[in-house]
C-alpha cells in the first residue's frame, strides 16, 4: 500500500486493530472513527480537511494550546542529548530535579516534594499507597481506609477507577476494591432538593464526618476529592463546601488529598485548585496540565508532613515507574510552565478570560432548557434541564446529552456532555471571539431541544 492509500483508508485500518478507550467499539466501527491530523492554536483539524474548535482542549489537558514549538524543540534538545535515564538507584536528571523545584514554587505552604508518575492514574495508585505506608509508619497499622465521592473520577487503574465514584466503571472488573468508601457529591442543581446551595454544601461536606464515625476514625487514612468534579460533569461546590471538609480532615486526623489532575496548573486562575478555595492538602495527585498533554506525565505532590515521614521513617518505597520523572516529558512539563508563567496565562484566566468566559457563558441560562450555567474560571458546566423553573431534569440524560454534544460537533464545535451537562475547557490561550463562537455554537445546538 502507499502512504496516501494507508491514510484514506486509515478508519478501516483503525476499525480492525485499535481498541478505543472509552468506547463501545460495536457503535464506533459502525459509525466510524474521526481521524485527527493536525491542530494549532485552538483548532483541530480531521482528516476530511474539517476545522472545529477544540472547547474541551483535547480532554482538559491541552492547556497552552496546539501547535507549541518551543515545546516540539525543548523535547528535541533533550532527546539529543539524554533521552532516558531513571530515577531510581540512586540516580536522576537535570529536568526531572528542576521539574520537581517548578512544580514546588507554585504549590505554596507545605507541599514541597514531587512524585513522579506518568499519568493521572497512576497518581491515584501512588497517592493511595503513600497514604496508607505514611500512617504504618507511624505505628497506626489500623489506618488504611480510604474516602472518596460517588461520581468522582480518578482515573482507570484498578485503585483509580476504585476511588472514583462512577457506577458502570465499578461494575466492570469488581471494583471497588476493598477499603474504599464513596460519600455524596456537591451536585446542589441535582440533589441538594429545598436547601440552599450554602446549607446544602454543608450537608454533604458532613456527610465525610458522619462516614469518618461510621468506620472509627482510627480506621480512616485519607479522603480525595477534585476541587470541582470533572468528568463527573463539572460539578461546582458550593463556597461552604471546602472550608468544612478541611476542618474535618484537620480534626479528625486524616490526610486530605486535593485530585489536582485537572485543576492543576490554572484552570481555575490560581496555580492549583485547592488555592482557588482555600484550603492546603497533604496529597495531590496532577497529570494533564503539567505538560499541555504534549508528553504524558503526572505526579504527586506531598506536603512536609507525609514527605518527613516517608524520608525519614519509611525507608524504602517499594513504589515507582520505568518512566517516573522521564527527562523527555519533564522537559516539556518546564517548557509549558515557562510558558504559563512567561505569558500570565493563570492571571489572564483570574483577570480577563476568565471573567469574560464566565459572563458568555452564564448568559446560556437565559435559554429555555438551561438550567444553570455555572464556571470558575475556564471550566464550565451547564446543566440541561426539560423544565428549569420546576428544576426537572430530562428522563434520559445520557441521549439528551449525546444530541447537543453531536449538533455541536457537526457544527465544528467540540464539546464533551456527561448526562444532562455540556463541559467546556477550552486552552488558557482561547480569544474573546473564540469563547463567542463557542457560546454562539453551544446555543444553536441548544435550540435543537426546543
Ligand atoms: N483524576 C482526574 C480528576 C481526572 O480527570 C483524570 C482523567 O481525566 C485522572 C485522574 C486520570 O488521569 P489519566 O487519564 O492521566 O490517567
Amino acid at each position: 500500500m502507499t502512504s496516501a492509500t494507508v491514510l484514506s483508508n486509515l478508519g478501516a485500518i483503525d476499525a480492525a486493530h485499535h481498541l478505543h478507550p472509552f468506547s463501545d467499539m460495536k457503535k464506533l466501527n459502525a459509525a466510524g472513527t474521526r481521524v485527527i491530523e493536525r491542530a494549532e492554536g485552538v483548532h483541530i483539524f480531521d482528516s476530511t480537511g474539517k476545522k472545529y474548535l477544540d472547547a474541551f482542549a483535547g480532554l482538559w489537558c491541552v492547556n497552552v494550546g496546539y501547535g507549541r514549538r518551543e515545546i516540539a524543540e525543548a523535547v528535541h534538545r533533550q532527546m539529543s542529548e539524554l533521552p532516558y535515564y531513571n530515577s531510581f538507584f540512586g540516580t536522576t536528571t537535570p529536568p526531572t530535579i528542576l521539574l520537581a523545584q517548578k512544580i514546588a514554587s507554585h504549590a505554596g505552604g507545605k507541599l514541597n516534594r514531587v512524585f513522579f508518575t506518568n499519568s493521572g492514574s497512576e497518581a491515584s495508585d501512588t497517592w493511595f499507597r503513600m497514604a496508607r505506608v505514611y500512617w504504618k509508619a507511624l505505628g497506626k497499622l489500623e489506618k488504611t481506609q480510604v474516602i472518596a465521592r460517588r461520581n468522582a473520577y480518578h482515573g482507570s487503574t484498578v485503585a483509580g477507577a476504585s476511588l472514583g465514584g462512577m457506577k458502570w466503571m465499578h461494575e466492570q472488573g469488581n471494583l471497588p476494591i476493598e477499603g474504599i468508601h464513596h460519600i455524596g457529591q456537591p451536585y446542589w442543581y441535582a440533589e441538594g432538593g429545598d436547601l440552599s446551595p450554602a446549607e446544602f454544601g454543608l450537608k454533604v461536606a458532613r456527610e465525610l464526618e458522619q462516614k469518618i464515625d461510621e468506620l472509627g476514625e482510627d480506621r480512616v487514612a485519607a479522603f480525595v476529592a477534585e476541587p470541582i468534579q470533572g468528568a463527573g460533569g463539572v460539578i461546582i461546590p458550593p463556597e461552604t463546601y471546602w472550608p468544612e471538609v478541611a476542618r474535618i480532615c484537620r480534626e479528625r486526623d486524616i490526610l486530605l488529598v486535593s485530585d489536582e489532575v485537572i485543576c492543576g496548573f490554572g484552570r481555575l486562575g490560581s496555580w492549583f485548585g485547592y488555592q482557588h478555595y482555600g484550603v492546603e492538602p497533604d496529597l495531590a495527585p496532577i497529570a494533564k496540565g503539567l505538560s499541555s498533554g504534549y508528553l504524558p506525565i503526572g505526579g504527586v505532590m506531598v506536603s512536609d508532613r507525609v514527605a518527613d515521614v516517608m524520608v525519614e521513617e519509611l525507608g524504602d518505597f517499594y513504589h515507582g515507574f520505568t518512566y517516573s520523572g522521564h527527562p523527555v516529558c519533564a522537559a516539556a512539563a518546564l517548557e509549558n510552565l515557562r510558558i504559563i508563567e512567561e505569558e500570565g496565562l493563570v492571571e489572564r484566566i483570574r483577570d480577563d478570560i476568565g471573567p469574560y468566559f464566565a459572563a458568555a457563558w452564564k448568559s446560556l441560562e437565559s435559554h429555555e432548557v438551561v438550567g444553570e450555567a455555572e464556571s470558575v474560571g475556564l471550566m464550565g458546566g451547564l446543566q440541561l434541564a426539560a423544565d428549569k423553573w420546576a428544576r426537572r431534569r430530562y428522563a434520559k440524560p445520557d441521549d439528551i446529552g449525546t444530541l447537543v454534544r453531536n449538533h455541536c460537533v457537526e457544527n465544528g464545535l467540540i464539546m464533551r456532555a456527561t448526562g444532562d451537562r455540556m463541559l467546556a475547557s477550552p486552552a488558557f490561550t482561547i480569544s474573546r471571539s473564540e469563547v463567542d463562537e463557542v457560546v454562539d455554537k453551544l446555543r444553536k445546538a441548544l435550540d435543537h431541544l426546543r
